[in-house]
């Protein structure tokens, strides 16, 4: 069973800021890291991989630098990985991130299923998997929380619903996302480490892809982030300070001040 993970490299969470003027990551300063959900990808890629053979390969479009987040994968267990980078796709909103990926699957090979993240830590928009399946033209299935079995081309997986679960199947090639702590994802060992260290990962360009410039990157993408702010506060939280007995009489008179209030 020959599978593709798509994975993204973000900026360690704490690390994150939103520019003021362009409304994008700043992500110069930010330390990177491995998607969290994508660790759970290709976790459930390894192991299927273990269960029917094949081969599993890791994909990311980003800068030069995301090849960190791919040798991650490799670690991991993905057999290959490969870097797709061009200025051109900077900018990228999730319907251009998910036409250059759909079309770098196309280009590598054949594949009996995609497995992305259900969503990022950074843009979380969780739009990505279910519109690169639109781009490839194949099912999916969204929050897998665990696949069951793979049976005459046809994958059974459980979703989460409601409070509880909802068994189904997809024919496939097939895209899966899968959520976030679906699984335990496997620690790299050493040697594992060592080897994703010394693998070539070969870097694919708009030259390779062949996408026209206007459907890639910024000028491929319709949807703009405009601003990001914090929610305006109503409420503001009062800090009491004092001996237990001191902060219980503060206390009583807060709640009599508002019985007062709302007595008129
Ligand atoms: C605050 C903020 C809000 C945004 N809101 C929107 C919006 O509403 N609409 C919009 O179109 N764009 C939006 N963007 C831009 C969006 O983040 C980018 O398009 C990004 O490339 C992909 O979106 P995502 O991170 O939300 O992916 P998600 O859909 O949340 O990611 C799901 C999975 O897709 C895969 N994946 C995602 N990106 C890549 C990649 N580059 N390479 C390989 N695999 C990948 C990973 O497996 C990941 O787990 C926003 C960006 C920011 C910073």
């Amino acid at each position: 069973m020959d599978i593709a993970v798509c994975v993204k490299q973000v900026p360690v969470s704490n690390d994150v800021s939103v520019d003021p003027v362009t409304h994008s990551l700043v992500r110069d300063s930010a330390e990177s890291m491995l998607n969290p959900a994508d660790a759970n990808a290709l976790e459930e890629a390894v192991a299927l991989r273990e269960r029917y053979d094949g081969q599993v390969i890791a994909f990311t479009m980003g800068p030069p630098s995301a090849e960190k987040a791919l040798r991650a994968a490799l670690a991991m267990g993905a057999d290959d990985a490969v870097l797709i980078t061009d200025r051109a796709f900077a900018g990228a909103d999730t319907v251009a991130t998910a036409r250059v990926l759909a079309e770098s699957l196309r280009r590598y090979g054949v594949f009996d299923l995609v497995i992305t993240g259900s969503e990022s830590s950074d843009g979380a928009t969780g739009q990505v998997g279910p519109m690169l399946a639109e781009f490839l033209a194949w099912p999916h299935l969204t929050e897998v929380r665990r696949i069951e079995a793979v049976e005459t081309g046809r994958l059974r997986g459980l979703k989460k619903f409601k409070n509880g679960f909802l068994r189904a199947a997809v024919t496939l090639p097939a895209v899966l996302t899968v959520s976030y702590g679906c699984n335990e994802p496997r620690l790299p060992t050493f040697l594992s480490q060592i080897s994703a260290n010394k693998k070539s990962v070969p870097a694919y360009t708009n030259k390779e892809l062949g996408l026209s410039p206007g459907a890639v990157g910024l000028a491929g993408s319709p949807t703009e982030v405009i601003d990001t702010f914090a929610p305006e506060r109503r409420k503001r939280a009062e800090l009491l300070s004092g001996t237990p007995e001191e902060i219980a009489g503060k206390i009583l008179a807060l709640i009599e001040k508002k019985r007062g209030k709302d007595n008129g």
